[in-house]
């Protein structure tokens, strides 16, 4: 159309262009330097992209009227230099909105101009791709490992590994951070029998020596599974007709997470304690226990119902009789998601394991979430209930992939809690576990004095891509997900409440945690300057 400039076109030396583009991708971003912008990447009708910024200043004047979906046209603004390790376009520069630039919402583009872009895996993988550029990835999800929770600058985040083919069947390895590894587990958990394909936009090619990977880059990145894209069902199409099966794996068992290794973590920052020593304990802390699973405490059932999308415990709620409370007919009960307040709750079973536990010293239990008892059983709880509706029915039954866990010996991260020593509750709550039969064996070998040299070059094997940047602000702006539990039975959070065990405590968050949300600010650092 006459008036307008082509992006491609822009340049620094004016400020009286007129653009009528389409938004691609908005997000907010913090940044101790800049505040509080609104970034996005915006494309015109001839398929070209540049990022665009609103500084601080102007993000109330503009925010009513960006959108992403939306098309607009935008006159007089100003163009920068696109710098940076986290460029979401090619274009040499970037918009700069003005506080006298205009706005206006107009037609949309042609449909199909979403700026979507995959890169060839092989370019990643031979590093003719330039690190500092946000990538489009779309991948046939081939393995993925559980959802492990790593330590990142004093909050745990979710982090899972993944394996995904493009159509030349090269493999390309990626981690996501925060509540993408969680939708991305949901998703494989609900797979039926379909492939999974992935879609990432604006990804991050991460370097570690000659390894490269790609992973979810601060609030930048999108992830879907499946999504309705017309390049999803022609990739499908294109892929090789084999019975490929979806592969669940261990993850790599010594993860770098802010400079501490897991392994470390267990076997240096933590203190070991023996079951009794841990019964023993008179103070708040966590230690490691090398333990034995003997039996898993049937009593208390191996799983829960879950509202799928929140993740919160579901309850029967009587049938609503007016003034009249008499209607215990339990075929009325309904299932009820007090978060989401709905009576129609999508269900999905997650593990809650209570195991029996024993060492030379004694035994006790230990209660494991889904998280962990996936880490254990590599198998996802639907998989071991099939499509269920209902609670436990028979607990004497358990499924073989659980019967199996009992006579195995792994390396548990142990909380011992108020309740523990003040309240003699005899259940303790795991939060991390080592299943690596070699850690494991290490561990229980005595220290003896070992040649340094391979002591060192050992650790270089056990280190992998996870320096994870992008994963620590994950958490920061999506730590409303994990609200409920397990982060809700810290004990500082109870700190002066009465005593409750964890099972109440577990069906009581379900109840009164309703509503309350403790979304935490976004905080980025941005180090691209
Ligand atoms: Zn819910």
């Amino acid at each position: 159309m006459a008036g307008f400039n082509s992006v491609a076109d822009l340049k620094p030396f004016k400020t009286m262009w007129r653009v009528k583009v389409s938004i691609v991708r908005l997000w907010k971003q913090y940044s101790a330097a800049g505040g509080l912008t609104i970034e996005m990447v915006i494309i015109d009708s001839n398929g070209d992209k540049i990022h665009a910024t609103v500084k601080k200043e102007l993000v109330n004047q503009f925010d009513h009227q960006l959108e992403q979906g939306k098309t607009l046209t935008l006159t007089n603004f100003s163009l920068n230099h696109s710098v940076g390790s986290y460029r979401t376009t090619n274009h040499l520069y970037k918009i700069s909105l003005l506080a006298t630039t205009r706005v206006r919402s107009c037609e949309a583009l042609p449909v199909g101009l979403n700026g979507f872009t995959p890169v060839n895996f092989q370019e990643v993988l031979d590093g003719s791709l330039n690190p500092d550029f946000l990538i489009d990835v779309i991948g046939h999800v081939v393995e993925v490992s559980h959802v492990e929770m790593i330590h990142v600058n004093g909050k745990e985040t979710q982090k899972i590994s993944l394996e995904l083919r493009d159509l030349a069947d090269v493999r390309l390895p990626m981690v996501l951070w925060g509540n993408f590894a969680d939708q991305v587990t949901n998703a494989i958990q609900l797979r039926g029998e379909g492939r999974l394909i992935l879609v990432l936009r604006f990804g991050k090619i991460k370097v570690w020596k000659e390894d490269r990977s790609v992973s979810n880059a601060y609030n930048v990145s999108d992830v879907q599974l499946n999504p309705n894209m017309a390049e999803v069902e022609a990739f499908r199409a294109m892929l090789p007709a084999d019975e490929l099966q979806l592969a669940i794996v261990e993850p790599k068992p010594l993860t770098l997470a802010s400079g501490v290794s897991v392994k470390d973590d267990f076997f240096i920052h933590t203190p070991r304690k023996t079951i009794a020593e841990m019964i023993e304990c008179r103070q708040v802390e966590k230690c490691i226990v090398m333990c034995t699973i003997s039996a898993i405490e049937t009593d208390m059932g191996w799983y829960y119902l879950s509202c799928k999308p929140c993740d919160k415990k579901v309850m029967y709620m009587p049938p609503l009789v007016a003034g009249d409370h008499e209607d215990d007919d339990l075929q009325k009960f309904k299932l009820y998601c007090p978060k989401c307040k709905s009576y129609e709750p999508k269900l999905l079973p997650r593990y809650k394991l209570h195991l029996v536990v024993l060492d030379h010293t004694g035994n006790s239990k230990f209660l494991l979430f889904d998280h962990l008892a996936l880490q254990l059983v590599n198998q996802p709880c639907i998989e071991l209930t099939g499509p269920i509706t209902d609670e436990v029915q028979d607990p004497d039954v358990l499924p073989l992939a659980l019967q199996n866990l009992i006579g195995k010996t792994y390396l548990f991260k142990v909380e011992i809690m108020r309740e523990n020593f003040v309240y003699k509750h005899d259940t303790f709550k795991v939060n991390k576990i080592i299943t690596n039969l070699a850690i494991i064996n290490e561990f229980d070998t005595p220290k003896a004095p070992k040649e340094p040299s391979t002591q060192i070059s050992r650790g270089h094997e056990y280190s992998i891509v996870s320096d994870a940047p992008e994963g620590s602000l994950m958490l920061l702006e999506e730590g409303s997900s994990q609200e409920g539990f397990p982060s809700e039975l810290t004990p500082a959070k109870r700190r002066g409440g009465p005593a409750v065990n964890l099972e109440e405590e577990f069906d009581q968050n379900s109840v009164t945690k309703t509503g309350i949300s403790t979304r935490v600010k976004k905080e980025k650092v941005d180090k691209s300057g």
